[in-house]
């Protein structure tokens, strides 16, 4: 059916995937991409907070006023658990939840036909087993993200996700390396393993389960990848021979740790499965065993609860410990979960004045650590285009580098060394490394 789409993708990089893979169906069967004027919008939502789901609503207000003839679906996320509330929204032709993304396409060429009348696709996602492949390549072409597992096990008292996207179901080991050396023979120099609980990783087609430590050395025998990066981890999924892998350079100085908080009571009520003292000996560990790693965290403050000394014990406790950069989230209610339910909220200001407080001591660190990385050497592949003129790129220790000098030459995907000669937060609040050219493109 040829006719002109788009897509808008929410949230995370699962989701991303899942769009690229929906652009590639779309283009199988027989649709095109148009960005100015697409007669099918599809919109990929996220469900994470309330907010999220708000956001996608917004935009999909915009778009009818601008366009009242186009197509408009709604999938990913919210389309799975806030169906009911996209169903009754004016403007939105179809609502094809996460249970029926995979059949997608079918159901939009049926809906243009005339076929189809209903709106709504959605069934329980827990009866899924089934996992889509995923992949996404930057514009620069160099770094890829790829999907290893879909879901989640563990049900956070704050967190929809595990209803908007079932339980956990992994990729098998032997499908990934080969997906590997695929996207590295195209010229990928950087992977990064990505999924929505990656600690939940098993891939059990051959008897034994294999776990995510399996398959990183897997990885890195059986594929030749300059840089094979890991995204988010929780820190009782930091094990000792998860650490040991690290003894190859290819696995990029960098962790993710969704630490949450660092406070046992608050954690216990959040119904994450480790304490405190397991954040402390995770970040400890790391620095010992990994030192000059990026640690980049996520935690929630203003969780139901959570009293002015509670966040003051993870204030002091996080102060005191080794880490690079804070993502720092207000909770948000989330309809459909439990957090909410929960006993002695705290208030919005609040929430907000600890953000503040979280984000300032974060950014001090950030900065320190930038400014200490001044004078060394790193290696970096370039993120944006070759064509355009202010050319940055991203270390293995996960620092984003603007160049201001060019490499001789752009052609080439493969690693440059750049000596990092100061840092430049003008632009934005964090900023970035400023880096020259020193030995040209290997
Ligand atoms: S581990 Fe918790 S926060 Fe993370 S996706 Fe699963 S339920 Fe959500």
């Amino acid at each position: 059916m040829s006719v002109s789409f788009d897509i808008k993708t929410f949230g995370c990089k699962v989701n991303t995937y899942d769009a690229s893979l929906l652009h590639k169906r779309l283009q199988a069967a027989g649709f095109f991409r148009h960005h100015e004027a697409p007669m099918v919008h599809v919109v990929n939502t996220c469900a994470v907070t309330q907010e999220a789901t708000r956001e996608a609503m917004r935009y999909v207000r915009r778009l009818r006023a601008k366009n009242p003839l186009c197509t408009i679906v709604m999938t990913g996320c919210s389309a799975q658990v806030d169906g009911r509330l996209l169903d009754s929204m004016p403007g939105v032709d179809l609502v094809v939840a996460n249970s029926h993304k995979g059949n997608l396409e079918n159901i939009l060429i049926d809906y243009l036909k005339g076929s189809r009348t209903q709106k709504i696709f959605r069934s329980n996602m827990f009866r899924q087993d089934s996992l889509g492949e995923g992949g996404d390549l930057e514009e620069g072409r160099t770094r890829a993200f790829l999907k290893i597992q879909d879901g989640c096990n563990s049900f956070c008292t704050f967190c929809i996700i595990p209803y908007a996207r079932g339980k956990s179901r992994s990729l098998s080991v032997s499908y990934l390396c080969d997906k590997i050396n695929e996207l590295h023979a195209n010229g990928v120099q950087e992977v990064v393993l990505t999924g929505v609980h990656i600690g939940d990783y098993v891939d059990e087609s051959h008897g034994k389960a294999a776990r995510l430590e399996d398959l990183i050395e897997a990885v890195l025998v059986k594929t030749k990848i300059p840089r094979l990066r890991l995204s988010s981890l929780e820190p009782i999924e930091l094990s000792e021979r998860l650490l040991a892998l690290y003894a190859d350079e290819r696995l990029c100085r960098h962790f993710h740790m969704s630490i949450q908080s660092a406070q046992s009571d608050i954690l216990k009520s959040m119904r994450r499965h480790y304490t405190a003292q397991d954040v402390e000996m995770a970040l400890e560990s790391i620095a010992a065993r990994v030192p000059g790693s990026f640690v980049g965290m996520d935690v929630i403050v203003g969780f139901p609860g959570e009293s002015k000394e509670l966040f003051q014990e993870t204030y002091e406790r996080l102060e005191g410990l080794p880490w690079t950069r804070i993502h720092v989230f207000p909770y948000s209610e989330r309809q459909g979960t439990r957090a909410p339910l929960l006993e002695n909220p705290v208030s919005l200001e609040e929430r907000k004045w600890r953000s503040k407080m979280l984000r300032e001591l974060s950014l001090e660190r950030y900065k320190a650590h930038a400014l200490e990385a001044v004078g060394q050497t790193k290696k970096i592949i370039l993120l944006n285009s070759k064509s355009q003129k202010n050319l940055s790129g991203v270390s293995r220790d996960y620092w984003n580098v603007d160049l201001t000098n060019a490499p001789e030459t752009t052609e080439s995907s493969q690693e440059i060394d750049v000596r990092i000669i100061g840092f430049d937060h003008s632009q934005d609040v964090e900023g970035s490394l400023l880096g020259e050219v020193v030995y040209g493109i290997h």
